[in-house]
């Protein structure tokens, strides 16, 4: 039970997006309650946090203990708001002020019980966290990469997905050379496929000559790429070049979709689908995230399919779990299976959150990141998935040590 003591709550105010970390606070009949209780729960939620909620009691009083845990919350460095609770009336106001000798700044009085001036106090907190109106994102248009090697049908495939039945918006003049990226609806949803210009202008003597830039343009595409999909020759199988391409598209963290173009070409009995889709898993180790899509760019058998997998896989890439659910699902997995253990030290992940999407990453707070082997961090990674999802994405960890001296 070490990360449920702690209790989540993601909150939403006034379009602020915040998760509220419970510390369980200070026993004040403990021997040592600094010791015991703030060491162990309170100082990773401290080094987690963006302010600290510092609630005091308004009725017992400023306190010895007060005094030290504020000097203590003074050393973290972090931005402290001093909360007096229990200030159930507007006539016990005044007793707020003795607070201020704690030297840790303003007292906010408030009454949880009768949720008195629970806006100012909201107000104030918020003011420590970004604008949320300024961090809106361009979230309209999916912006998708065709990523392959030379003639294995991309642009074919883009003239499939730029077919007349759709309405195309515009042409945009990218950053680089002669990149263009078009822009078209489909369903109600926006897509950019980025740099189609060489793929459609491939023809013209002069983009042939570019030939051999064009390595530099397909990775610059995939940088700024919500979703790659590549590309691979059926009639050939995944070659060497193949898997450079698939690695960097993984090691960009970007979702994906391996596509098997020339699918007419092959001849086909009953396993045959089966037995590719085995080969290319085998081959292509590293994105066994991604779905794999059987087309012909050529007779547009299955090119439908394509769009709608885009969309899904970035919704999967865009997916924000919440605190709670997350540590929730991470005790689970530890329960099941103990993390690994080295010269009779053993792993402990304390908590976790989510850091990022596309691709989802996750900080998690570990004793000693030593600890932590490849198989154990494949095994969450098996149980995130198996719990969210996350079709089509890779997915990030990042371990966050506790300093050494803390642990018990
Ligand atoms: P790119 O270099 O990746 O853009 O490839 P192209 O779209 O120019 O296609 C290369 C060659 O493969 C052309 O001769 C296409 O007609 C052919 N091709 C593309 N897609 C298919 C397909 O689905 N089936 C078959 N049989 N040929 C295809």
């Amino acid at each position: 039970g070490v990360t449920r003591d702690r209790v989540y709550v993601d909150c939403e105010w006034q379009n602020y997006k915040f998760t509220v970390i419970d510390t369980g606070g200070i026993d004040p009949t403990s021997d040592d309650p600094l010791l015991s209780q703030m060491r162990r729960q309170a100082e990773i939620a401290i080094e987690t946090c963006d302010v600290i909620l510092f609630f005091v009691d308004g009725k017992a009083g400023v306190t010895a203990d007060d005094q030290s845990v504020a000097d203590m919350l003074r050393k973290s460095g972090k931005p402290v708001m001093l909360v007096v609770n229990k200030v159930d009336n507007i006539r016990m106001m005044n007793d707020v002020y003795e607070f201020y000798n704690l030297g840790i700044g303003d007292p906010i009085g408030i009454s949880s019980v009768n949720l008195l001036n629970f806006g100012d106090l909201l107000e104030e907190l918020c003011k420590h966290f970004p604008d949320p109106d300024a961090e809106e994102e361009d979230v309209g248009a999916i912006q998708i990469a065709v990523a392959g090697k030379p003639n294995v049908g991309k642009s074919s495939l883009v003239n499939r997905l730029l077919g007349e039945e759709r309405v195309m918006v515009s042409d945009i003049a990218g950053t680089t050379r002669d990149a263009i990226d078009t822009r078209f609806t489909e369903d109600g949803q926006d897509y950019i496929l980025i740099d189609t210009a060489g793929i459609r202008r491939k023809r013209s003597i002069e983009y042939q000559s570019l030939e051999r830039f064009s390595i530099v343009r397909a990775l610059a595409a995939i940088d700024r790429c919500d979703v790659a999909l590549m590309v691979i020759d059926a009639t050939q199988g995944v070659t060497e070049q193949d898997s450079k391409i698939a690695g960097y598209i993984d090691e960009q963290g970007k979702a994906a979709i391996i596509v098997i173009n020339k699918w007419d070409a092959i001849e086909k009995n009953t396993g045959t689908m089966n037995e590719y889709v085995a080969k290319v898993r085998e081959e292509l180790k590293f994105m066994a995230y991604a779905p794999i899509l059987f087309i012909s760019a050529l007779t547009g058998q299955r090119t439908n399919q394509v769009l709608e997998t885009v969309r899904k896989v970035y919704e999967q890439a865009s997916r924000r779990i919440t605190t709670g659910l997350l540590n929730d699902i991470l005790a689970d997995a530890q329960a099941a299976l103990q993390p690994p253990a080295t010269s009779g030290r053993r792993l402990k992940i304390y908590y976790a959150t989510q850091q990022e999407t596309n691709p989802p990453t996750f900080v998690m707070f570990v004793n000693d990141q030593t600890l932590m082997h490849f198989s154990y961090e494949r095994y969450l990674e098996k149980q995130f998935r198996k719990a969210f999802g996350f079709d089509g994405t890779p997915l990030r960890f990042i371990l966050r040590e506790r300093q050494k001296k803390e642990e018990t």
